[in-house]
């Protein structure tokens, strides 16, 4: 008998595959209804009150004098990915499992990111691919869009966070949002290559970057982008580590094969001083730009091996070509006409919006703020991009709405957040990163963008005409983030966590994410609680913990009874305000199967203070609290969730005096007329009287 050749091998791999995604819909329900949701992340009650008072937002102010304008009550913690889970399965993070943006291995207390577990692809011999790689959501229960295409209703849901990796929609398609990845497997890293580095200046950056230097000779300079992680390196590398003693030889493959861990493409600069410009070489393509232009998207290959090869497209924009070279290039989006893993349901759609509308970014992530973070690019470049991210959703978001048979319409657009994030500085002269020249020039950024939002809505209301309900949502508001707050340092100075020595160095994401070093001068033999994420609080407890000290039961209920009411008297040392709003205790604010997961304590510091960086990654600096001079200086993690309401607004007046946006769930089934589940902990908004006249007027005015 003969070997199964290659090709036959993977014929047979490409049919199992195929064989166990087949699963059958129930057919679609020609309802009357039709319902549009869209979501702006963020969007904050009281700048959108300013601004439609100012008559800024037309549109919006529209939909609200036919319906109305409300807050819309977020989730503990005010964070995204804990906010749209509950967007989408109207629960509470007991019942849907995202509490934070990491999520703790209690064995270990090491932090990963929290929406997503990852199992690598397996290679035959190191060579052949056996399976692919796999990402698996751990959001526990079901969208509302699942619920209703299960009763056959017809629904797009795009770019909505916490969709990466796509679920199957019956009777629908989804595009993924957050937290869809870079190639590499982050949330995005950009590079920055400079003449201007210094050797030790080169390296990660505490927040997602790659700097590089540039040497040059004769004008040129040979350098290399950084690609995703080769998996059949990594196998390899694993490998040797399983082995119950290292020789010296396995200790010297390892430090090659570490040393190949990373895909990296070729890439050569020439430098044209006179004519103040630049040419990157890259895989055969050329790309010429001058100071300030950026280039078009550029197509790369990451070859794994002969068999695999990773497709993936950059985009390069010229800093400065004058007395320094300074480059910038845009996070490794995933090529939406072949990405390595599914990016939509079904798979094929991420290609047909290709098709239809050309390259459109792919990353969650999709705008430049850790580059802006950084201060690797300015202001300018920042807002050029993220307007040019807005217009890809739009896009992406009008063509489906123009050609596509939906009844239930669901868009999210994240821009708003990342401009609040990156711009309040200008817009609060009391930050300590307000600069008024730059104020002058920027402080409408955040304007300018809620400004874009009323004229995609204007598009979306021109489109589905005056009849049918549209619901704007946003799932939390902003503050000021002007200072930073140690919540690891507060523990350790009162005595509930305990360290051998001092705090350690400064925390980069390679801490995080790469398998560095964490938590290593901690002492867990006599360490009570530990803080990780955006205010949360662990209790180091005995049975569930790796190292757990803290008996569960009354020593467990006291603790926790008593740091929830020390922190409460935690007052800035320099002014004497109060650092914290409110402190929640976990049992009382979520309830349901992921219990286990879920902090012992919830902090809701107040307004114009944050949790710092440091104490998300785990470190333990000395001061408890220090001003943030970071550009990122507006946020809504951490602060108190009564305190961080998004917005409802809507064409239809609502039966409810404090939405909630765990009633948006709820409120689409009903209006659907499908029943809801009931494990769901949100209302319905709309009366049902409502519903009957919303559907009658829709039956009268319908053309198709
Ligand atoms: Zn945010």
């Amino acid at each position: 008998m003969t070997r199964p050749t290659l090709p036959f091998v993977l014929l047979a791999i490409a049919a199992a595959l195929v064989l166990t995604r087949c699963t059958s819909a129930p057919p679609p329900r020609n309802v009357p209804q039709k319902l549009v949701i869209l979501g702006f992340d963020g969007m904050d009650p009281h700048l959108l009150k300013q601004y439609m008072d100012q008559g800024a937002m037309p549109n919006f102010a529209k939909l609200a004098a036919k319906g109305g304008f409300w807050p819309l009550g977020t989730t503990v913690s005010p964070e995204s990915p804990t906010a749209w889970a509950a967007f989408a399965t109207g629960v509470n993070a007991g019942k849907h499992n995202i509490y934070d943006f990491l999520v703790r291995d209690k064995k270990t207390y090491l932090p990963d990111f929290g929406l997503v577990t990852r199992v690598p692809p397996h290679f035959l011999f190191n060579y052949i691919p056996i399976s692919r790689p796999k990402v698996l959501s751990i959001r526990g229960g079901t969208s509302f869009w699942v619920t209703a295409g299960k009763a056959g209703i017809r629904s797009e849901v795009m770019t909505v966070p916490d969709s990466f990796p796509p679920e199957e929609v019956p009777n629908g398609q989804l595009l993924s949002g957050l937290p869809l990845p870079d190639l590499r497997g982050t949330i995005g890293t950009f590079y920055y290559f400079g003449t201007d580095l210094s050797r030790y200046e080169e390296g990660n950056t505490e927040f997602g970057g790659i700097l590089k230097r540039l040497v040059m000779t004769n004008n040129t300079a040979d350098t290399e982008l950084v690609g995703p992680p080769n998996p059949i390196v990594k196998q390899e590398i694993a490998a040797i580590r399983q082995k119950p003693t290292l020789t010296d030889a396995d200790r010297a493959s390892l430090a090659k094969l570490e040393a190949t861990a990373d895909v990296r493409v070729p890439m050569t600069i020439h430098w044209d001083r006179a004519g103040q410009a630049a040419t990157i070489q890259i895989e055969g393509q050329d790309v010429t730009l001058k100071p300030g232009g950026w280039s078009p998207w550029v197509k790369l290959n990451f070859e794994i091996n002969f068999l695999v090869r990773l497709h993936g497209m950059v985009q390069f924009y010229l800093i400065r070509a004058d007395q320094e070279l300074q480059l910038y290039v845009s996070p490794i989006n995933f090529e939406p006409q072949d990405p390595p893993v599914p990016m939509s349901y079904p798979a094929s759609l991420s290609d047909t919006l290709y098709k239809r509308l050309g390259e459109y970014r792919t990353l969650g992530w999709a705008e430049a703020t850790w580059g802006l973070n950084e201060d690797r690019i300015g202001e300018g470049p920042f807002m050029y991009d993220l307007f040019r991210a807005f217009d890809d959703r739009a896009r992406v978001i009008l063509d489906r709405l123009d050609s596509t048979p939906w009844r239930l319409f669901v868009g999210v657009i994240e821009s708003t957040d990342r401009v609040q994030h990156m711009m309040w500085r200008l817009i609060d002269p009391t930050s300590p990163m307000y600069d008024s020249a730059l104020a002058a020039k920027y402080g409408d950024s955040i304007e300018r963008v809620y400004q874009r939002c009323d004229e995609f809505v204007g598009e979306v209301m021109k489109r589905v005409g005056p009849d049918v309900p549209i619901v704007i949502v946003s799932d939390h508001g902003f503050h000021s983030f002007r200072e930073s707050v140690n919540l690891n340092t507060w523990l350790v100075q009162n005595g509930y966590m305990v360290l051998h020595g001092q705090g350690g160095g400064q925390k980069t994401l390679a801490d995080l994410f790469g398998g560095g070093t964490f938590w290593e001068n901690v002492d867990w033999s006599k360490t009570r609680a530990y803080a990780m994420g955006l205010g949360q609080i662990y209790i180091n407890l005995k049975g569930r913990e790796g190292q757990g000290i803290v008996e569960p039961g009354a020593q467990y209920r006291q603790l926790v009874d008593e740091i929830a009411a020390k922190l409460m008297t935690f007052t800035d040392p320099k002014t004497g305000a109060p650092v914290v709003h409110a402190v929640y205790e976990g049992h009382k604010v979520w309830s349901g199967p992921y219990m286990d997961n879920a902090p012992d304590l919830q902090v809701g510091l107040s307004d114009g203070y944050r949790v710092s960086w440091q104490t998300t990654l785990g470190g333990a600096p000395p001061e408890l609290v220090y001003p943030n001079m970071k550009k990122w200086s507006g946020d809504h993690g951490s602060f108190d969730y009564k305190q961080t309401s998004g917005i409802l607004v809507s064409n239809e007046k609502i039966d409810a005096t404090d939405p909630n946006i765990k009633d948006i769930a709820p409120t689409v089934l009903e209006y659907f007329g499908v029943p809801i589940p009931g494990d769901i902990d949100g209302k319905p908004l709309f009366a049902p009287a409502a519903v009957q006249q919303m559907i009658k007027g829709q039956t009268a005015g319908s053309h198709d």
